[in-house]
């Protein structure tokens, strides 16, 4: 049996239950695909599910303010995504009259489209014989095959493209589906349950020991470390904000008053003075980090009471800004 039919086999006895299965509907696949590239599927269900109550179509999704998208983008981070997907929409009703392309040719012409999310979309909601390769089939194919190559370098992304592409069979969205649920269920990064595993028989990796060899994923850069001083200046139930720069990482989202670096004593009174902030009693400061892509902040969180009065640059928080995690952490 080829390794592909003992996958499909799988996965229709195995599949998982998502909000976005079974309709075909190429926006919801979208969505959803664009929401699981930055989070686990049980996470992603609530934020689907409140994006498609009020976002249900792409019209509606073209037509949406920008900071009401952020706003229900709030927590899933990655807010370019956000942006690109309302792009995505605004093409779609502009140029294809509201309907998506069926190839993964043409998808992938569309912002915020890439090959794995073109090869998604194409084969689950039309069908096309197109491959979603993304890190569950490389760690996959890399266990199965005991291939050390470089998984990070777009030439091995290539090639088992296209190897995949000749062995898409007559159910490609189904074979891609199945992929993805043996990445996140049993072929797991860490410990895969390979006793569970429908392709155990002719995995490489299983019979020499080798899983935690597979993939190579070249070596990792270095995140860079920055630190901050982060204000949370509370008046009652509302907190002070401002609005971000239009460039730049978390641009045009909301963010509490903060500095470079980590600020002492003094510091933090001048600082708290310059924003004509009075503080009612003694401030309590905690740790909190975030990772990004690229760049961890190690935060000094300031936290403390005052009397609301305006600041020039800021306004008092009201529920609908949309702020990101990183700050909504620190509260
Ligand atoms: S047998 Fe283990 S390592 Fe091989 S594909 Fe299955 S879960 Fe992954």
């Amino acid at each position: 049996m080829e390794f592909t039919d003992a996958l499909l086999q799988w996965y229709d006895e195995h599949k998982r239950t998502l909000p976005w299965r079974g309709a075909g509907d190429a926006y919801a696949i979208l969505v959803s695909e664009i929401m699981l590239q930055q989070t686990r599927a049980a996470a992603v269900i609530p934020y689907y599910s409140r994006f498609m109550a009020e976002l249900p179509t792409a019209e509606v999704l073209a037509a949406c303010p920008e900071e009401r998208l952020l706003k229900l983008w709030e927590g899933l981070g990655y807010y370019s995504r956000a942006r690109n997907l309302k792009k995505c929409a605004e093409v779609v009703v502009k140029e294809h009259g509201g309907r998506f392309p069926r190839t993964a040719a043409e998808l992938v012409k569309l912002p915020g489209i890439g090959p794995y999310t073109a090869g998604a979309v194409a084969s689950i909601a039309f069908w096309e014989r197109e491959p979603a390769v993304d890190g569950n089939v490389l760690r996959v194919m890399a266990r199965l095959t005991e291939d050390g190559a470089d998984v990070t370098e777009q030439k091995v992304r290539d090639r088992w493209t296209e190897y995949l592409r000749d062995r898409m069979g007559a159910r490609p969205g189904d074979l891609n589906q199945a992929f993805m649920d043996l990445g996140s269920l049993v072929c797991l990064p860490k410990s895969p349950l390979c006793e569970q595993c429908p392709l155990a028989g002719g995995c490489g990796a299983l019979a020499h020991g080798t899983q935690g060899a597979y993939p190579n994923r070249g070596e990792k850069k270095a995140k860079r470390q920055e630190r901050l001083t982060v204000f949370v200046v509370r008046s009652g139930d509302s907190f002070l904000i401002r609005r971000r720069p239009g460039k730049g990482l978390l641009s045009g989202l909301y963010e509490l008053p903060n500095a470079a670096g980590r600020l002492s004593q003094e510091e933090i009174g001048a600082a708290l003075t310059a924003l004509g902030v009075r503080p009612l009693g003694a401030w309590e400061i905690v740790e909190r980090q975030h990772v990004f892509t690229h760049v961890i902040w190690h935060m000094q969180v300031v936290r403390l009471e005052t009397e609301r009065a305006q600041t020039p640059g800021y306004l008092w928080y009201s529920g609908s800004e949309p702020m990101p995690e990183a700050f909504l952490k620190c509260l």
